[in-house]
């Protein structure tokens, strides 16, 4: 009997001892659970991802920035890459295939969390999947803002990139001028000719029978000898030109203005018999090819009958004022890779006075200005 009563005695207490903590425990928990619930409100995280903020020991770092969507969603899943903790908190969230693994590869890369998000802002899938197969592309977000980023472009960008380190208005200009390909491949065939905006160089060519349709003589004062010709505009603005010129007291003519196709083949053909193909092709165009079958160019002399050098006064008074009459030097010095031209002191391109001067005050071959517009 007695055994018995101590037995239930002890059980008694044992309940008595129990429950407080049974209700302790039961307290702990719901604050653990409260104290979740509050973390997920003030962060702006659901609870579940709060939780795994907590394994993984990372809540008090993410407390400390805004809320990301991304964070929250690549967090769950096998691309969580720990290293990229800060990076993806600044990546904007875009609901688009394989967008975690290619975060991932772009971040692998070197591209920012900044680049990333224009980089989705900008660019379809399949420019993403090109940039992820390429070499990293400094500048991106730059690039991205330029009017004359071409999209379709893309995979000539990143792949002229490989083996220059351009700046990147000059990458992607220098591709929209063609200057990734061989000279005279891809060549486009010129249809609107008569436009006084026209590009003739390497990659664009004139139709063999072109002739424009507005020929006139240069007056014989500033064409000494040569019945140069010019299309009307052209040839007024020259003679203006000209005239101006003279009252600074300088001197120039007309050395060589249009020339047909025919005359511009036998010209090449000429320059290669005497000095070599290699040579021939740096400052003769082939026929289609040239400016001066547009009628709106012409090579310029001094007062001595020769074609203008650097070194001579009247190539000083055509630099700073040719542009006014909407001439501009075509072929300049440092820009021969641009071009397609050794330096030709002495060629000048009729473009109107509006693009003349705004070529004078960017101090840009017209390649550029159409590459860029
Ligand atoms: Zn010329």
């Amino acid at each position: 009997m007695k055994k018995v009563k101590k037995r239930k005695l002890n059980i008694k207490k044992l309940i008595i001892l129990l429950i407080p903590i049974i209700i302790v425990s039961i307290l702990l928990i719901n604050i653990s659970n409260l104290i979740t619930l509050y973390q997920s409100k003030i962060t702006g995280y659901n609870i579940d991802t709060i939780n795994v903020f907590h394994e993984l020991n990372v809540y008090n770092d993410i407390k400390k920035h805004e809320y990301s969507d991304t964070l929250e969603k690549i967090i769950k899943t096998e691309y969580y890459n720990k290293n990229y903790l800060n990076k993806y908190l600044n990546i904007n969230y875009y609901d688009k295939d394989n967008f975690f693994e290619n975060i991932n590869k772009l971040l692998d890369l070197g591209y920012t969390s900044e680049d990333i998000n224009m980089i989705y802002d900008k660019l379809s899938d399949e420019s993403i999947s090109l940039l992820i197969e390429n070499d990293y592309l400094k500048d991106i977000i730059n690039i991205l803002k330029l009017t004359y980023f071409h999209e379709n472009k893309l995979d000539r960008y990143l792949k002229y990139n490989k083996n220059n380190e351009l700046s990147y208005e000059n990458l992607i200009t220098y591709v929209n001028a063609n200057l990734d390909y061989t000279y005279y491949t891809n060549v486009i065939n010129i249809d609107d000719p008569e436009n006084v905006l026209v590009i003739v160089n390497k990659y664009h060519k004139l139709d063999n029978n072109f002739v424009p349709s507005d020929l006139e003589a240069i007056d014989p004062k500033y064409n000494r000898g040569f019945n140069n010709k010019m299309r009307h505009e052209a040839r007024l603005a020259f003679e203006e030109m000209c005239k101006a010129a003279l009252d600074d007291g300088i001197t120039i003519y007309s050395g060589s203005a249009y020339r047909s196709y025919s005359y511009q083949l036998n010209l090449y053909n000429r320059y290669v018999a005497t000095n070599g193909f290699d040579d021939a092709e740096t400052f003769s165009a082939r026929a289609g090819y040239s400016e001066h079958q547009t009628g709106l160019a012409t090579d310029i002399m001094n007062a001595k009958l020769d074609f203008i050098s650097a070194n001579d006064k009247e190539y000083d008074w055509l630099i700073n004022n040719s542009y006014k009459y909407g001439f501009h030097l075509r072929y300049p010095k440092g820009k021969e890779n641009i071009t397609g031209y050794m330096y030709e002191e002495w060629h000048f391109r009729y473009l109107g006075v509006d693009v003349a001067t705004k070529l004078y005050e960017e101090n840009i071959t017209y390649d550029e200005y159409v590459a860029r517009n």
